[in-house]
């Protein structure tokens, strides 16, 4: 079996805490993503389910059986470090030989499963180069293959593209989810980068200083954040600090202050926070594309009238900054290919669906 699962994991450098009471169940052939700024224990929790570090508090299990302080080479898992780690004057094949010289394969076999990796990474014709000699992306393609020649039940990958160029960054995501589906391995991948967790991932696990704050599928992190550090770190997003008036059977109704004067808005009430998180400053979240915007005068729910500020013209995307009083709203609306009407100093008036808000717990600090 090669699911995964953290219990109450801690793991400490003497004083500091680099990961805490972390609670995760990865499914087996799922790809899972470790996503969260620098620092935030991405690496830590990753090295633990290699064996590299164990872990100060907690249990860490492979299907049934606790691996918690199994030594590396005794896990079956395969990595792919940040700067690949490869012997740079040693050829390709023997740089994906390695692994299995290390355990002893038969000089046969050994031949046969290098080269048949080699082919499944598309560098076959390249195996008696030097490595040294490989461009970036035939570099990470070595490691891939050194990963996985060893047939791991686990892949870890540890930033495995930040060192890419944006086009080959690409192609690599593309070819790391071919491999992963080829292999149909359970794979945990770690990444600041929110476009690549969300394009890639089964599911995410987000991080911030050593603390996991929500573990859902891409669309789950991205339209229902757990609370604002979730919300601002995936993607752009209006956050404003918000109290709750009413609350009724289908809507809950909002203030957000606006200067001296208050802002009411109706939220559909699917939002409301767990008990628990009513204790907390709440904050009321809508993503930008979800705010519909025209510069003709409208009624309806949730409508304001405001003064556009900005035009950012993206292409296929037009972002707008629209101010009403002390508010400002970020709102992205598709570019319709006609000339736009949204001009810095006009009016315009803006949509909040009340289905589309949020209202979700402050837990960062400003
Ligand atoms: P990055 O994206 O920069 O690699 P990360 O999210 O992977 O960051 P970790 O490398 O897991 O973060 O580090 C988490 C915290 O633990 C940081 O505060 C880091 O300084 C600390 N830390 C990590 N490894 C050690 C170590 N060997 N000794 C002491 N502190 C460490």
């Amino acid at each position: 079996m090669a699911s995964i699962s953290m219990d109450e994991v801690q793991k400490a450098f003497g004083k500091v805490i680099a990961v805490d009471h972390l609670n995760l169940d990865i499914q087996d052939g799922e790809f899972f993503t470790f996503l969260g700024p620098s620092g935030c224990g991405k690496t830590t929790t990753l090295r633990m389910i290699a064996g590299f570090y164990y872990p100060t508090k907690g249990v860490v299990r492979f299907g049934e059986k606790d691996m918690t302080r199994v030594p590396p080479e005794k896990r079956n898992t395969g990595m792919v470090f940040q700067n690949y780690a490869l012997f740079p004057h040693m050829t390709v094949f023997e740089n994906v030989a390695f692994g299995l010289r290390v355990r002893k394969v038969s000089k046969a076999e050994l031949k046969e499963r290098v080269r048949d990796v080699l082919q499944k990474v598309r560098l076959d014709p390249y195996a008696e180069r030097q490595v040294s000699q490989l461009s970036g992306g035939q570099q990470q393609r070595v490691a891939l293959a050194r990963a996985l020649v060893i047939e791991p039940e686990i892949l870890l990958l540890d930033e495995p593209l930040s060192n890419l160029d944006a086009k080959l960054r690409d192609e690599m995501r593309s070819e790391i989810l071919r491999l992963q589906k080829e292999y149909n391995i359970t794979t945990i991948y770690v990444t600041h980068d929110q476009a690549e967790a969300l394009s890639m991932s089964d599911r995410i696990a987000v991080f911030n200083v050593g603390v996991c704050h929500q573990i859902g599928t891409p669309s789950d992190i991205y339209n229902e954040p757990a609370n604002d550090f979730v919300a601002r770190f995936i993607g752009d997003i209006n956050l404003w600090p918000v109290t709750i008036q009413h609350v009724q059977q289908d809507f809950l109704l909002v203030h957000i202050q606006n200067g001296e004067d208050i802002t009411e808005l109706t939220v559909k009430n699917t939002t409301l926070p767990d008990e628990g998180d009513q204790e907390k400053k709440l904050a009321l979240s809508i993503r930008p594309e979800s705010i519909t915007v025209s510069s003709q005068e409208r009624d309806g729910v949730n409508m304001i009238k405001g003064t556009i500020e900005e035009v950012h013209f993206f292409g296929s995307t037009i972002h707008l900054v629209v101010r009403d009083g002390e508010l400002t709203y970020k709102v992205n609306t598709l570019n319709n290919g006609g000339a736009t009407s949204f001009q810095v100093g006009s009016d315009a008036w803006i949509e909040l669906p009340s289905e589309q808000m949020r209202v979700i717990p402050i837990v960062s600090g400003d």
